[in-house]
């Protein structure tokens, strides 16, 4: 390969790749394959607003992940959430990367999250707001993801444990737990609705808020 450089230093095109390659600065010729990995990411990345999913449009592995070639002959493919998570915290993840969207094609970096942390309080929350469309405070809260045939969100909590309800987890992560056998009901009357000022505690699935609000009251200072 040096022979090769040698030879053509000093044709225009190639001179500065050449002294760079002749230095041992770099030890592969670039071209539109062998660019460097991270301008063939950003090709492919399709951002879009801050909180929204950014989509990939480059090439996919078997299981629908975001992949890239890690450049060169036989270099191998690496995950392009790696790359993401690598150009927006400095950091080279030493663990798989997680997006806590659920949706495999999305790289925006706020909705990646490094595997191991689990089902922690914290990524549940992060995972929650990505899928929750926030608005005024009087506002609904929409979730945005698909509901299920009751009409109502939900989030999974992990392979073991089974999905927790989106404005079940909308009132805990505002008040804490919810007291055993007690219901979340919407005063909005709306199912995906997640915002905690329209959520009230409830004996049974048919009482409004105020009746609620006094029964729940008594029902806990009795257990109390
Ligand atoms: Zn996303
Ligand atoms: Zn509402």
């Amino acid at each position: 390969m040096r022979q090769y450089f040698e030879t053509y230093r000093g044709t225009r095109k190639s001179h500065y790749w050449c002294d760079k390659v002749l230095s041992g600065a770099i030890t592969a010729m670039p071209g539109p394959k062998r660019q460097h990995i991270e301008l063939r990411f950003a090709a492919y990345l399709v951002k879009a607003g801050e909180e929204d999913c950014w989509s990939w449009s480059g090439p996919i592995t078997n299981g629908g992940h975001p992949t890239l070639g890690r450049g060169g002959k036989g270099g191998g493919q690496t995950s392009a959430r790696i790359v993401a998570y690598r150009l927006a915290t400095g950091d080279n993840p030493d663990r798989e990367v997680l997006n806590i969207c659920d949706r495999k094609l999305c790289l925006n970096p706020r909705h990646l999250l490094l595997a191991g942390a689990g089902k922690s309080k914290a990524t549940l929350q992060k995972r929650f707001e990505a899928k929750v469309q926030k608005s005024g405070p009087d506002e609904c809260w929409l979730w945005t993801d698909k509901p299920i045939a009751s009409g109502y969100g939900k989030l999974s909590t992990g392979h073991d444990s089974s999905p927790i309800l989106a404005h079940r987890l909308a009132w805990q992560l505002a008040n804490g737990d919810i007291p055993e056998g007690l219901f979340i009901k919407q005063r909005c009357g709306n199912r995906l609705c997640c915002n905690p000022a329209h959520l009230y505690l409830s004996l049974n699935p048919i009482d409004g808020p105020e009746v609620s609000a006094r029964a729940v009251e008594a029902w806990l200072r009795c257990r109390a």
